[in-house]
């Protein structure tokens, strides 16, 4: 199980010393002569003197410590971290893609523009909306473009509400979004079910309320079985309802958020469609609308006309542009690569097969001791469920963060810890379609030998881990780096 190569690669700034970097150069010298004299440095770079080989092993061998979805199951909860298949690649390497620039005209880009017409006309019909922007670089600025949206739409009708409604298990993001677009949020706790109900949600809705971000299913991996309901009572106010795409990889060919009544949809393409996630690369969060919200989107949007595929910049009450260019082109071309790929019934085959995994290792998790499934029953949940291990840590004093780092030890990695976060030391596990039976028992014989280490050994987790290159970081200093020197960070590395 323990493959892994291990080392202790110094950081950068040990391996050479500061250096005055370019300043030395004769090729800076020689470029000194035509910059204009405000543009020249007047001290170093602070970065370490080093040659490129010497650059190229310290990378390549951090690379090597690290743990990703081309190695082993990677059942990051809510993130779907799921296998990008190499064709994606391709297809993104090749010249004609690859070499353009944005400043062309749109005579010479036919085909780019015709992949983000196509791809905008695939995630419409994907998610029942009537028209896409791909410019939000992810699904945070996908949910922040959605509330410039809201805002402008009432501003445009000449109402004045400043609420927007957030369930308790919501990602940190939709808040967060609601709040920078100007809004009060609002918050509903989910019931006993770990849904929004109907009639708590009746309570809070008033003049006020622009509208309400809901994933569905949710962020407990749960389908919001009231969405009809709850579309009429935010419509019937005259309010919109928001679609947080993360989860759209459950459902995806089955249903539709358009017509479940949503009216703003964004959809994370590195987490449905593939194409590479977090320290992968950039992603890409296109948002969708119905056609009432058309003349609201970000501009540009790809449109087909005279036979020719073109900017539309003319949208009549755009939020304006919000990322340079056009997006990130490359990301939304393995996605259309793999809906390609896909096809519609490979589509919904994942989709059921993402399903599948996760019931069947829910089921084998959920009936360890100290673990209980949340909520408490053992209805299906989609691609992902929650367990709380609370009972765990009243009867070993082994926490859920210490499990998940007890985890990494076995050689795969560990779930989400502690979101949503109204469930008590929880543990949030999504498999993703991408791997194989083999693999989901593997995972859940790692888990069920952690929680009798817990029993048995918990100072054996409590102190892990111990087989990664890297041991137990100190999380304080993780989250502020900056108030820290780099040898200090160095020296703190190990914990
Ligand atoms: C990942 C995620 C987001 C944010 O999306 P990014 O693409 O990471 O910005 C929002 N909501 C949920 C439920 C998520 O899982």
């Amino acid at each position: 199980m323990f493959r892994q190569a291990r080392w202790r690669e110094p950081t950068v700034f040990e391996l050479g010393e500061l250096g005055e970097g370019v300043l030395k150069g004769d090729e800076y010298r020689r470029a000194l002569k035509y910059l204009p004299e405000k543009l020249v440095r007047r001290s170093g770079i602070r970065i370490p003197d080093l040659p490129e080989f010497q650059v190229v092993r310290h990378f390549t061998r951090l690379s090597q410590e690290n743990y990703g979805v081309d190695l082993g199951i990677y059942p990051l909860g809510s993130c779907t971290m799921k296998y990008n298949p190499r064709i994606s690649e391709e297809v993104a390497a090749l010249e004609g893609f690859r070499d353009i620039s944005p400043h062309q005209d749109e005579e010479e880009i036919q085909g780019v523009l015709e992949v983000m017409y196509r791809l905008s006309r695939m995630l419409s019909l994907l998610t029942g909306m009537d028209e896409f922007s791909l410019q939000p670089a992810a699904g945070a600025q996908g949910e922040f473009v959605g509330v410039l949206i809201m805002k402008k739409y009432f501003e445009v009708r000449g109402e004045d509400r400043d609420e927007i409604i957030v369930p308790d298990t919501a990602h940190g993001t939709n808040p967060a979004s609601a709040k920078m677009g100007g809004f009060k949020v609002v918050e509903i706790p989910s019931d006993e079910r770990g849904m929004v109900n109907p009639r708590l949600l009746r309570e809070v809705v008033n003049e006020r309320t622009a509208g309400l971000m809901l994933t569905n299913p949710n962020t407990l991996g749960l389908f919001e079985e009231n969405i009809l309901e709850i579309a009429d009572i935010l419509h019937g106010n005259g309010s919109l309802l928001y679609y947080d795409g993360a989860n759209l990889n459950a459902i995806v060919g089955w249903a539709r958020p358009g017509d479940m009544g949503f009216d703003i949809v964004h959809t994370n393409l590195h987490k449905t469609f593939s194409t590479p996630h977090g320290g992968g690369g950039p992603g890409s969060g296109p948002v969708g609308v119905k056609s009432f919200l058309r003349e609201f989107l970000p501009v540009p949007i790809v449109v087909y006309r005279d036979g020719m595929y073109r900017w539309e910049w003319g949208l009549k009450h755009s939020i304006g542009k919000v990322h340079m260019f056009y997006g990130n082109f490359l990301v939304a071309l393995r996605a259309f690569t793999y809906i390609l790929s896909m096809g519609l019934e490979g589509l919904r085959r994942a989709s059921s097969i993402a399903v599948m995994n996760s019931n069947y290792l829910f089921r084998k998790v959920s009936r360890l001791r100290g673990v209980e499934p949340y909520p408490r029953d053992s209805r299906m949940r989609m691609h992902e469920f929650v367990v709380s291990l609370e009972s765990l840590r009243r009867e070993t004093g082994v926490s859920a963060r210490d499990v998940a780092k007890r985890i990494l030890d076995y050689g795969v990695y560990a779930p989400t810890t502690y979101f949503p976060i109204i469930v008590p030391e929880a543990l949030m596990v999504e498999p993703t379609e991408t791997v194989g039976k083999r693999d989901l028992d593997l995972y859940a014989s790692v888990v069920e030998r952690v929680v009798e280490e817990a029993y048995n050994e918990p100072d054996k987790v409590i102190n892990s881990p111990v087989n990664t290159t890297v041991g137990r970081l100190d999380e304080a200093y993780g989250s502020r780096p900056r108030t820290m020197k780099p040898s200090e960070r160095w020296a703190r590395r190990d914990g």
